[in-house]
């Protein structure tokens, strides 16, 4: 096993790391830049390395600063987290030369999952469906119109390179193509040094769906069930759900294996991430992420997996304990991004200093944070703050139990995107499971525009207590200890304050 492990990261990921080593008897290491002296990571962890100053191309990106921590440290491995350095190639193959224990799959492992044509390439082979289109990059605007006759427009320019949805273009009509392919081109080659770009067919209405897979040093692999995570903002998730809404047994069986075909044609270790657009009962391979997933802690409610613990066994050379069969999924869990976005204010980054935190606790709750009181928010990183994930036995509980549980999440300070949230928890079409990538840029008025935080949160708690008064006179009348009758009106109406949440404000 492994004895200490330096976390190559910061905020709640390097939290929930640190967590599951204290929990495996594993002593961690902690990195910090300037602005993270006293974040919760360098609290939490047994010790605390300063790696540089707050830009994160002078700290958290600082691969030889993070291998010289870990030899320093006497750390046997370092846990490289998702973002930063996670998925660079040459910081694995960096801390492997050094001696250390990479947690994650094989540089070139990484590297080929990170060219987007050669991962189409690969998946090809190995049979997973793909999205209709090429799978070499295209030389000129006229070498892509012969391809998008064929496939039909609207087609996709996409950067070989690409990340983050940079370097990718819509193209509707056959005119469009030659400028888009230039920007595309130009785009890619700005942000990724390369500016190899092909094509695909242009989905309308596709869900965004991943599946989970972990594999061992052994040649096992299994696949952990799926995860829908339609509900994006240019790109970025904001809400995921396991299972999805929509997948029959069969069609999660056959993503299933499909995604272990996936990570079996790359020999793949660890816990890694199989990303496919569903539309119309098919599936294709979008891209497949070598790394831990912001996500993964529904996929563990679930199951009842520890991704982490599996991650390090995984990383020591152990032997996957369970097969395929073993895996059963269990009830219903979602998670909600809380990042200090101002939602009123087009998802403007906030900034300021978290002065109360009341972190919601109660049956099927979990707060997955990197923030405390008196923690500042800044602009020098993502702004995940924390994740708010809860478990119910189905869908329908783990809405309710994510409307209370936003209900009483309490961070002031900073603006959130808990009014964002609790609007989607109420929307009609996300309470029926009817979603597409497209979900929030048909709902921005419902979700953004239009309903004032206090009354969203207002409208949850009112339809959460509404829904377990329907459930309870379902069951028939419950008596309260004096022997009255009782609803949930009564029960849970007293501590709500008016603005819907059961914390008190400070003045
Ligand atoms: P990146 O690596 O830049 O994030 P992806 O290939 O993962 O790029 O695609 C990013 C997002 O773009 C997807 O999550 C999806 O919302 C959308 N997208 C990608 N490919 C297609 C496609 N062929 N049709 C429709 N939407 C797509």
């Amino acid at each position: 096993m492994l004895r200490r492990v330096l976390i190559a990261n910061r905020g709640e990921i390097a939290v929930r790391i640190i967590r599951g080593c204290r929990e495996m008897g594993i002593e961690s290491v902690a990195v910090f830049s300037d602005a993270d002296r006293r974040s919760p990571h360098v609290l939490l962890a047994d010790h605390a390395v300063r790696i540089g100053p707050p830009p994160s191309v002078d700290s958290y990106l600082r691969a030889d600063r993070l291998v010289e921590a870990a030899l320093a440290t006497g750390a046997d491995a370092i846990h490289p987290g998702y973002g930063f350095l996670a998925e660079r190639a040459e910081f694995a193959r960096l801390v492997t030369e050094a001696g250390l224990v990479f947690v994650g799959p094989e540089a070139g492992t990484i590297a080929a999952m990170g060219d987007k044509t050669e991962a189409r390439r690969r998946m090809r082979a190995a049979g997973v469906p793909i999205v209709p289109g090429a799978v070499d990059a295209v030389a000129s605007p006229e070498e892509a119109e012969t391809i998008a006759d064929e496939l039909g427009f609207p087609v996709l320019l996409k950067a070989a390179a690409g990340g983050g949805g940079k370097g990718m273009r819509v193209v509707t009509e056959p005119g469009g193509l030659a400028r888009a392919f230039e920007g595309a081109r130009r785009e890619a080659e700005a942000a990724f040094g390369d500016g190899s770009i092909y094509v695909e067919r242009y989905l309308d209405r596709p869900r965004h769906i991943e599946i989970q897979v972990l594999g061992d040093r052994h040649g096992t692999i299994v696949h952990l069930g799926e995860r829908e995570c339609s509900i994006q903002r240019r790109h970025q998730k904001l809400v995921e759900e396991a299972p999805s809404p929509v997948l029959s047994a069969e069609e999660r069986e056959r993503m299933g294996r499909a995604a272990v075909a996936a990570a079996a044609a790359v020999d793949y270790v660890g816990a890694g991430t199989i990303e496919f657009l569903y539309q119309d009962g098919e599936f294709y391979f979008l891209e497949m992420n070598t790394r831990l997933q912001v996500e993964h802690p529904v996929t563990e409610c679930v199951t009842g997996i520890d991704l982490v613990e599996w991650q390090l066994r995984v990383a020591a050379g152990e032997p996957l304990a369970f097969t395929q069969e073993d895996i059963r999924l269990v009830g219903h869990a979602i998670e909600c991004r809380i990042t200090s976005e101002d939602v009123a204010a087009g998802f403007l980054p906030a900034t300021g200093v978290v002065r109360t935190l009341g972190i919601p606790q109660g049956a099927g709750v979990r707060w997955d944070g990197g923030i405390g009181e008196g923690f500042a928010v800044g602009l020098h990183y993502d702004p995940l703050l924390g994740k708010l994930i809860v478990h119910g036995a189905d869908r329908n509980q783990a809405i309710a139990r994510m409307r209370r549980a936003l209900g009483e999440l309490l961070i002031e300070g900073v603006a959130t995107s808990v009014p964002f949230h609790t609007a989607v928890m109420v929307e009609p079409d996300f309470m029926r499971g009817d979603l597409t990538i497209r979900y929030v840029e048909e709902h921005e008025q419902t979700l953004v525009g239009t309903l004032e935080p206090e009354r969203a949160a207002n409208l949850a708690v009112a339809i959460a207590l509404l829904e377990h008064d329907a459930r309870n006179r379902a069951r028939g009348p419950r008596r309260g200890p004096d022997g009255a009758g009782f609803s949930a009106w009564r029960q849970a109406a007293l501590p709500v304050q008016p603005t819907g949440r059961p914390w008190p404000r400070r003045p």
